[in-house]
């Protein structure tokens, strides 16, 4: 069965420095004020992160866009397992 995974996005510490948009424009774009949007994202309340599940063909673009983010505050779950990878 094919894979799904969480993003967790803490839009609240984005320093805008854009590399996100860049690796993944389907999932991020940049806002006019400065920040990265993840798209088409919930946001939660309790934790006050951005949220949304993408499938297994985003795997790599969101591993780039996470992995490249200076201040580490894109986060990518493994839904079956629990895991953080990033
Ligand atoms: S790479 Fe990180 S800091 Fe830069 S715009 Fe994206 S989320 Fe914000």
């Amino acid at each position: 069965m094919a894979k799904t995974y969480k993003i967790e996005y803490d839009r609240n510490n984005c320093i805008g420095a854009g590399i996100c948009a860049a690796l993944d424009p389907e999932n991020f774009k940049m806002n006019d004020d400065t920040k990265a949007d993840l798209i088409d994202a919930t946001f939660n309340e309790k934790t006050g992160m951005w949220e949304k599940e993408v499938g297994q063909e985003e795997y790599d673009k969101i591993m780039a866009a996470a992995g490249g983010c200076p201040v580490l505050i894109i986060h990518v779950i493994d839904k079956e397992t629990g895991e953080r990878l990033v």
